[in-house]
């Protein structure tokens, strides 16, 4: 009976506004009951995009093996290309639906779009704040074929999750396709991810199966490269917010290979979750309101985005000091992942030649190091760190100036002031010469203090 009361909603309120009225969305009794099919996915991302054009942008990524839209909305604060301060925004991305019987899934990367979309609306300070400094790459729903008549798979029987050019069909699997990105919807998936969220900081990928958060490998049974990231984040949701185990895919699991997690992690370099709600798969709707059903795993989801600043290695110099030709530094990383392989570089301003560079070093998740470096006999260059976001070799390169107003840039010449001076009185040093260095490093001689 309750399914049947459903339909008949759907058909006079759902529809609507396939007549011409498209700012009008579901009402919340069929919103908050009833799994979207790929028509009243349709008419709600368009109807976000024609009501909220400032925060929206509705967009596909391809199309399915029938030719439905893989749609993608952008959420940010579009008015504005960058943050407050110039900086690029961080860039967050989220997929549903890769198996089409799996709609709790498909409906948290909804409800997570639509927590955001509504928040903005309605002026919630949280909201805005991570609107303003972050772009949130939503495809709903990948699968929309299968989705439509309630199949894992998509119409040519392959299981989309296990098709990614990571490892493909290399262990114990289901139908992987006849060969990797075989199919229409993972091509587009990995293309989005290579052209217009290569930089993103965060991929989740959202499942219904065992209600579990797994992160890479599903590979291998080994911790990934970044497991102090990874450990971070279970330890921080399992203080504050969810039980809900965390573990590494393989052992949490089951072994899978292709997977759209190994691969955004593997090749893209993500930091990766596949987040599964639910053991419900199979069944067309829910009698508890989704919103309530998924309370817990929104707020997960809501500290994943809220945090992404710190899903990277963030190095900053606190202090250069150069002694002849050999340069000291100190570097912190104000991150949750760690670096490894990083180097400071001093490069000519308009050729970017690089007249020095440091010898590589490792920082850790939260802390810091002093590295020493001999060979430095150059001027009128410019500060670079050069790193790496994460220890996965995929990682982005990241290649960051300077800021030398931010540095003590010691310079000194003269050993022999050094022990009557330097040592006793460092501050005064400090604070006279890397005035005198950064404005005109060739008269950073001892007689320059007096
Ligand atoms: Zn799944």
């Amino acid at each position: 009976m309750r399914g049947i009361a459903l339909v008949t909603i759907l058909l006079l309120a759902g529809f609507t506004p396939a007549l011409g009225n498209a700012t009008a969305q579901q009402p919340d009794i069929v919103q908050e009951q009833w799994y979207h099919s790929y028509l009243t996915l349709t008419l709600d991302v368009q109807a976000w995009a024609e009501d909220s054009p400032e925060i929206v942008l509705l967009t596909v990524a391809g199309q399915t093996e029938l030719g439905k839209n893989l749609w993608v909305i952008q959420i940010s604060d579009w008015t504005q290309n960058t943050k407050p301060d110039g900086t690029q925004k961080e860039i967050v991305y989220i997929d549903g639906g890769h198996h089409g019987n799996e709609h709790l899934g498909t409906e948290l990367a909804f409800l997570t779009a639509e927590y955001y979309i509504e928040g903005w609306a309605a002026g919630d300070q949280d909201v805005i704040d991570v609107l303003t400094t972050t772009e949130l790459h939503i495809l709903i729903m990948l699968n929309a074929d299968g989705n439509d008549i309630d199949t894992r798979w998509n119409l040519n029987q392959v299981d989309l999750n296990r098709n990614y050019d990571h490892y493909w069909n290399t262990c114990p699997t289901t139908q992987p396709g006849s060969s990797a990105f075989s199919e229409s919807e993972t091509l587009a998936n990995s293309n989005y991810m290579n052209t217009v969220v290569p930089d993103a900081d965060l991929y989740v990928t959202m499942h219904t199966g065992v209600w579990i958060m797994l992160y890479p490998w599903g590979k291998w049974p080994d911790q990934p490269s970044d497991w102090e990231l990874f450990h971070g984040i279970r330890d921080e949701v399992h203080t504050n917010i969810s039980d809900i185990p965390i573990q590494n895919a393989n052992q949490g699991l089951y072994p899978n290979c292709g997977t759209s997690r190994d691969y955004g992690y593997g090749v893209m370099g993500f930091p990766t979750f596949t987040f599964e709600t639910d053991d419900e798969q199979w069944l067309l709707g829910t009698i508890e309101p989704l919103s309530d059903r998924l309370g817990e795993e929104l707020d997960v989801m809501k500290y994943l985005i809220d945090n992404v600043w710190y899903w990277r290695a963030r190095l900053t110099i606190e202090e250069i000091t150069i002694e002849n030709d050999v340069v000291n530094f100190d570097v912190v990383n104000d991150g949750r992942a760690s670096t490894r392989n990083a180097t400071l570089q001093y490069l000519n301003e308009e050729t970017d030649e690089i007249l020095w560079q440091s010898n590589n070093f490792t920082v850790n998740t939260t802390s810091s190091t002093s590295v020493s470096t001999n060979g430095f006999n150059s001027d009128n260059g410019v500060w670079r760190l050069s790193y790496q976001k994460r220890i996965i070799n995929s990682a982005q390169w990241v290649n960051e100036t300077v800021d030398e107003a931010l540095v003590s840039i010691i310079k000194v010449e003269d050993d022999s002031f050094l022990l009557g001076y330097g040592l006793f009185n460092p501050f005064s040093l400090i604070m006279t010469l890397s005035v005198v260095a950064i404005l005109k490093p060739e008269l950073s001689e001892v007689e320059t203090l007096e």
